[in-house]
């Protein structure tokens, strides 16, 4: 097969949906009924430029499914992105909901634009122009986005002023999640996803009758979830932080480098590398350290079947999602390592949004112990059922898991015999 139908995530998240129908013995209408999204929307949004000239961009919506409720998910802004990738993240994000329990659908958006090169002027034109593109299939209670891969509280906030000027000044702040503080956002919802990755990362060690305390960490991707989790680790896990790399390239201290002052270097000079007392090395490098704990924290296909026998992370946590191609998944699995799937490993940051959604009460310590609770329970829960449903990885336990819900929801919705 070529490489690109290979690592073309759509494929990679139907066959995973078939992987687990074929596992749970269900009929093929299953696999039928949600191997497409529900629904997608390409747009073109053509803004000025600072040049003066004009500017189309395409941006995309895609609905998966939402039998367990509101459509949900985040809206990226990515170089590669493309109608493909944001089905196969829309899936991704139906089973997510499932697998850690909260009544939320399945949907993604995203625009194939490189953010790093635009201006705050070019971005706000071109997020207030995707609403009115894709504000038609939006709403509180229809399908409600939140970031994703460059995208922030400020685009939220754009947005969620666009839809409101689009229907005639009516007030909806839960047309979108992820907003700043000012606008009904969630404290923690910053570091949501990070937050919940560490505490799954910190029951896995658990299971292995391990500690995280003093662990070695490597951080692939140092964006919003790679810069948290580098964070979190050393608060809530007590583990060190011996790489980090963005894609310029990778930096390393097997003595443990301070997270903030790193972040800070970031901020600073735009990149990782040059970090005071470290060393540089390559992306691939860090993917390869034999640490306890690796978080790919970037984007998809960055394990595949070429790298995979070279990983040595004891504990690999999936904050990106999709980060593993199913090939690599087996050889992963046959060398013992211990991968926490994206659907529980990055789920921390559709649980608070959707507390988000639901109140505007809680302050951060109130979120993050709310968060902890509902990753512990997701947590147990799939082990036990992996337990239970033998010889299958926790990946096809976390699908097979959700699909057993979504499927139950669709029955009960009378949208199938399901022969
Ligand atoms: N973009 C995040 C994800 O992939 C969060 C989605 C949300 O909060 O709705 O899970």
């Amino acid at each position: 097969m070529p490489e690109k139908t290979v690592s073309n995530p759509y494929h990679i998240a139907q066959n995973r949906i078939r992987t687990a129908v074929d596992k749970l013995g269900m009929p093929d209408d299953v696999y039928e009924r949600l191997k497409s999204p529900d629904r997608i929307l390409e747009a073109a949004i053509c803004i000025r430029m600072d040049s003066g000239h004009l500017k189309t961009f395409y941006g995309y919506r895609s609905q998966h499914n939402n039998a367990l409720g509101t459509y949900k998910g985040g809206i990226r802004f990515s170089p590669d992105v493309n109608a493909d990738e944001v089905k196969a993240l829309s899936i991704w994000m139906t089973f997510k909901c499932a697998v850690v329990g909260i009544p939320l659908g399945g949907a993604k958006g995203g625009i194939a634009c490189d953010p790093r090169n635009m201006s705050s002027r070019e971005l706000e034109s071109l997020s207030r122009g995707y609403i009115r593109q894709v504000g038609c299939v939006l709403g509180e209670k229809m399908d409600v986005p939140a970031p994703d891969v460059y995208t922030n509280p400020q685009v939220m906030a754009w947005m969620m002023d666009e839809f409101q000027s689009m229907y005639g000044g009516r007030y909806e702040p839960r047309v979108i999640t992820g907003k700043p503080l000012q606008l009904g956002g969630s404290p923690g919802r910053l570091d949501a996803t990070a937050r919940g990755g560490c505490y799954a990362a910190r029951e896995a060690a658990k299971t292995l009758g391990t500690e995280t305390k003093g662990a070695s960490v490597a951080v692939h991707g140092f964006g919003n979830a790679g810069q948290y989790a580098a964070i979190l680790s050393e608060e809530l896990l007590g583990s060190k932080i011996v790489a980090v790399s963005d894609s310029r390239g990778g930096i390393y201290n097997e003595k443990g480098m301070d997270a903030q002052s790193l972040i800070d270097h970031k901020k600073n000079t735009g990149a990782v590398s040059g970090y005071e007392n470290s060393q540089p090395l390559s992306n691939k490098a860090l993917l390869e350290l034999p640490v306890d704990i690796l978080y790919p924290a970037a984007l998809e296909n960055v394990i595949t079947a070429q790298n995979a026998p070279d990983i040595q992370a004891r504990i690999i946590c999936e904050l990106a999602n999709g980060p593993i191609t199913p090939e690599a998944d087996d050889i992963l699995e046959n060398k013992g390592l211990i991968v926490l799937p994206d659907l529980l490993a990055n789920a921390g940051g559709v649980i608070v949004s959707y507390f988000e959604w639901q109140q505007n009460e809680w302050d951060g310590e109130e979120t993050a112990r709310r968060l902890e609770r509902k990753m512990i329970q997701a947590f147990k829960q799939l082990n036990e059922y992996q337990k239970i449903k033998e010889n299958v990885t926790m990946r096809q336990a976390a699908y097979m898991y959700a699909l057993e819900r979504i499927v139950e929801t669709m029955r009960l919705r009378g949208w199938g015999e399901f022969v």
